[in-house]
């Protein structure tokens, strides 16, 4: 048994060596992908229910490494996350979103707003604010062209400093949104004390909107519920027509998913805009 034993902890912590090492491996390269000019923004429209009309985009992160190809964000943030790089990854996201908002202005897509994620850390840091009034102030940026989103469990994992932070954020005419909405397993209560402008309604609930009964109520009484709040409703995920005009049906002001398409790199998105066939 003793030997059993031995073994068995041997065993055990081979496979965590390994698994650290992955991390360990992952994290150095993670590091280098900055400098390395490695990361790029994608961008997936939101479209107006009403109009079936491009108002907007979200900012999705792209990790394009030269020998693993392309991760995925799911795979990265979460290490990003753990290992306190997301500080920096999240200033280059707001900082290229930025020159992506200049960049609409002078080509005369003034119009179209850009959703950024911001990550838990981000939210309890102090460098966000001052990082953000710097970039809206020289780029000549109308806050209101900038929406960031933040998920309901990042928010509360300190529900106090995300208040004064969603607060901050408002007054300065920033709009904010509450991500993956229903996902977090946390109470309505937060939707008391957070000033928010948007709702998203996160795809699980959208997926089998049109077969599973208690998904169609879950979400027409989400919708109905972030409009008497006064917040708008985008729905993510969202596929079918079906599932389109459901949503338009109960009164959701916008829709990203791959019915419209799926997130594109810049000048795919800026071709989509502007009417260009691809
Ligand atoms: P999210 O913020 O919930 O973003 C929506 C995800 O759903 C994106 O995955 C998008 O590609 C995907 N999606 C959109 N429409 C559809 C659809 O119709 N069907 C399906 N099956 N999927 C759809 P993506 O790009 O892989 O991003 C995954 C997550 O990574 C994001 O989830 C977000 O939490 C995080 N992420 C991405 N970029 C950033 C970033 O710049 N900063 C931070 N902190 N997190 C980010
Ligand atoms: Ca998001
Ligand atoms: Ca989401
Ligand atoms: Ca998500």
């Amino acid at each position: 048994a003793k030997s059993q034993g031995r073994g068995n902890f041997q065993f055990f912590s081979s496979t965590m060596n390994r698994a650290t090492h992955e991390r360990l491996l992952m994290e150095s390269r993670l590091s280098q992908a900055l400098e390395k000019q490695e990361f790029e923004l994608y961008l997936q429209p939101q479209v107006a229910m009403s109009t079936g009309r491009i108002i907007g985009a979200e900012a999705l992160l792209r990790w394009h490494h030269p020998e693993l190809g392309m991760i995925s964000p799911d795979r990265f943030i979460p290490i990003a996350e753990e290992s306190g790089l997301i500080l920096p990854l999240g200033d280059w996201v707001l900082r290229r979103g930025a020159q992506l908002l200049v960049r609409w202005r002078e080509q005369g897509l003034g119009h179209l707003r850009l959703a950024i994620n911001l990550s838990a850390r981000q939210c309890r840091g102090t460098s966000l604010l001052p990082l953000l009034d710097k970039l809206l102030a020289d780029n000549g940026i109308a806050p209101s062209q900038l929406e960031l989103e933040i998920t309901e469990s990042a928010a509360m994992q300190d529900p106090e400093s995300s208040s004064i932070l969603l607060h901050e954020l408002r007054v300065r005419g920033i709009k904010v949104a509450i991500d993956d909405f229903g996902t977090g397993y946390s109470s309505l209560s937060y939707l008391k004390l957070f000033k928010l402008d948007r709702l998203k309604i996160d795809r699980s609930f959208v997926k089998d909107i049109e077969t599973d009964p208690n998904d169609a109520v879950i979400v027409s009484a989400t919708i109905a519920l972030a409009h008497s709040l006064g917040l708008e409703v985008t729905a993510e995920g969202v596929e079918t027509e079906a599932q389109r005009a459901f949503l338009c049906g109960k009164g959701c002001e916008t829709a990203q998913g791959y019915l419209f398409a799926k997130p594109v790199p810049l000048a795919q998105f800026e071709d989509m805009v502007t009417g260009v066939t691809v």
